[in-house]
Formats: C-alpha cells, structure tokens, sequence
C-alpha cells in the first residue's frame, strides 16, 4: 500500500513538474523574477547584480510604449515589426495570469476613441500622484528630461535621431495607430497620459510596473508613463530587457553596433533608475535578439 500511494505521489509530482515547465509558478501563481541590476562601488565601478522577486500578477502592470504600426526610420520600422509578434505572445500569458495590460502607443490614442479600452483609462477615478507629474512636453505627450541629480548622460549619441539606414530616412510623423499585431483584449486600458496611467494603477491595487516596448533611449524613459516618471512616483518598476529597441546609429558615438548600443542603454537604465529582467523568466524559452 505504502508503495502504491509513493508510486502515486512520484506520478504527481512528474505531473505537477511538467506543467511547471515554461510559465511562471502555477501552483503560487506568481512571476519569479531574476532582476538585475548595476550598484556603484567605492571606486567608482560598478557591479552587476541579480536578485530573484516573486510578483503577484494582480499587482503587476505591463505597459507597452510606442508599438506603432509605422515609424519614420525604415530600421525602426523592421524591428517593430519583428519585436511585436514574440510581444504579443508573451503579453498574452501574462494576461491570462490576472496582470494589467496598458497599450500607451503615444500621441495616436484618439485613433481608439470610442473604445472600451480606451474609456476605461479615460474613466479611473482622479488619484493625486505622490509628487507632481512632469509638466514639460515632446513629442505630443508630457516628458520626464534626464534627471543630472541621478544619471550620467546618456551612453549613446541619438542626436541625429538614430536612423541606422544606409540612405538617411525623412523624419516625419508616420504612425496613427498601434502595430495591430499586437491584440487589445476587453480588459485592457489605452493611454499615453501620466494621470490616467497612475489612476489605473490606483484602481486595479497595482504595485508593480514592467515597461517594455520602443525606444529605450527615448520614449521608454521620456514619456509619462515611461520608467523615469514611475520610478519617481515610487513604483516598483523593471524593464523587460529584451522586448525593447533603440534608435542609435552605429556612426554616432560611441560607434558600436546597433546591439551594442542598445545593451549601453539597458546598462544606462540599470546603473540609474530601475533593474531589468529577461522574458526567459516568464516564457522558459531563450530571450528574443533581432535576427
Ligand atoms: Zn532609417
């Protein structure tokens, strides 16, 4: 008997260990999260390090900054389109394990109007932030600056704006509306406004702040639902590492590659404003890199 009911518990626990495999904790329900980030030594170096956090879905929002369905630079353009499809996977799990959704595609919400989506965002209740948010504007929304009581300069040169193209692309507005692969389910919110982001994360009890999307060395920190303004309105915010692009040009300094000057960025965000996490954490499967 007793080794049956042994014989039993091993078929369970094969059972309970496959279904493990690949998203998140299952039986806790929880995102188990390896967080790395960069703290400064005596000598002015500094040093990686890598924590492990447990995060209730519930409490956790991904905001998705500036996935549009066109941009400007042809470069940017393509790595959108190749970034959005793994995105929308991994989005889709998280969704389904409770966390909120928030599409912030900047500047071409009124393309959502009449949405549901979008009225939720509109129609959280007011909640004052902890401090005020930033009033200065780019780019059509509110922008958090570099902060020089916190940051170094920025390790890359964007100043040209980043087309990485061999013909130079026209700047322009191209977009009018998010990547439409990317899916926007009932219960997810569209903003691209600081306030109503904070009201929803008031509303929904949300502690944690994930941002992913595009460009780190811009929007991703900029913009007012970006991680300069929530980690100074005290959230617990990460930036998953690999759902991100820059817009640098490799004959800019520090002339490395594209790649290169994209991990600089995620090192820049590290050292200063908030660690960094790998989608490997909730899908089990290798992170996403450009082809
Ligand atoms: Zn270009």
């Amino acid at each position: 008997m007793l080794q049956l009911v042994l014989h039993f518990t091993l078929i369970m626990l094969t059972a309970t260990e496959m279904t493990d495999s690949g998203w998140i904790d299952k039986e806790e329900e929880k995102y188990h999260l390896n967080l790395r980030s960069r703290t400064e030594a005596e000598d002015g170096t500094f040093n990686l390090e890598e924590k492990e956090v447990i995060w209730e879905p519930r409490k956790t929002a991904f905001i998705i900054c500036d996935m549009w369905d066109k941009h400007w630079c042809k470069s940017a353009n393509r790595r959108v389109g190749e970034l959005a499809g793994p995105m929308n996977e991994i989005i889709k799990e998280v969704r389904k394990q409770g966390s909120l959704i928030i599409h912030a595609p900047s500047s071409v919400t009124s393309f959502y109007e009449d949405t549901p989506q979008r009225q939720k965002a509109r129609q959280a209740a007011f909640v004052k932030t902890p401090k005020p948010l930033s009033t200065s504007q780019r780019w059509g929304t509110a922008w958090c600056w570099p902060d020089e009581t916190r940051e170094e300069a920025l390790p890359i040169d964007d100043s040209d704006m980043g087309c990485d193209c061999a013909v130079k692309c026209e700047i322009r507005d191209a977009w009018t509306r998010q990547i439409a692969s990317i899916e926007i389910a009932p219960d997810d919110a569209i903003t691209d406004n600081g306030q109503e982001t904070f009201n929803l994360l008031a509303q929904h009890e949300i502690e944690n702040v994930v941002l992913l999307g595009v460009h780190l060395n811009m929007c991703v920190l900029g913009r007012p639902f970006g991680i300069r303004q929530m980690v100074q309105q005290g959230k617990n915010v990460v930036l998953m590492r690999d759902m991100t692009d820059t817009m640098y040009n490799p004959e800019m300094e520090p002339q490395v590659s594209h790649v290169e000057g994209t991990e600089l960025v995620i090192a820049h965000i590290e050292k200063y404003w908030c660690p960094s996490f790998a989608s490997s954490d909730l899908t089990g499967k290798p992170a996403f890199s450009f082809k």
